[in-house]
């Protein structure tokens, strides 16, 4: 219940940019810590919200961050672990490995 509270007073906070993929409605997140009363099952699979429209930003943002990601087992959402790193960075890290590379061969 503390873990809705928390995510129900920061989803007015953005999504993390890291979060990737797509809600495959599971339903899993609906049921969190007890199952929404506008929860519905589709007869072919699935679940879908009745109030679809009209649902709270702590619905509307789940998964907001990685902290709150309490169903990765079921969910269609990811969050990204790789660091960016910019070209630049790159660029630079390989001509130093250059460097003690050739450096190493003349020793
Ligand atoms: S847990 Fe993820 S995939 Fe399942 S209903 Fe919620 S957002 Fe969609």
């Amino acid at each position: 219940m503390v873990r809705k509270l928390k995510r129900t007073v920061t989803s007015v906070l953005p999504v993390s940019n890291r979060r990737t993929g797509k809600c495959i409605h599971c339903g899993a997140c609906c049921r969190l810590p007890y199952a929404c009363s506008f929860l519905k099952r589709k007869p072919e699979g699935g679940y879908y919200c009745s109030v679809y429209f009209f649902r709270p930003l702590n619905c509307r943002k789940y998964p907001r961050t990685e902290s709150e990601f309490i169903t990765a087992d079921t969910c269609g959402y990811r969050f990204e672990n790789t660091v960016k790193t910019n070209t630049w960075t790159m660029s630079l890290i390989l001509v130093v490995r250059s460097f003690f590379r050739k450096l190493i061969q003349f020793n």
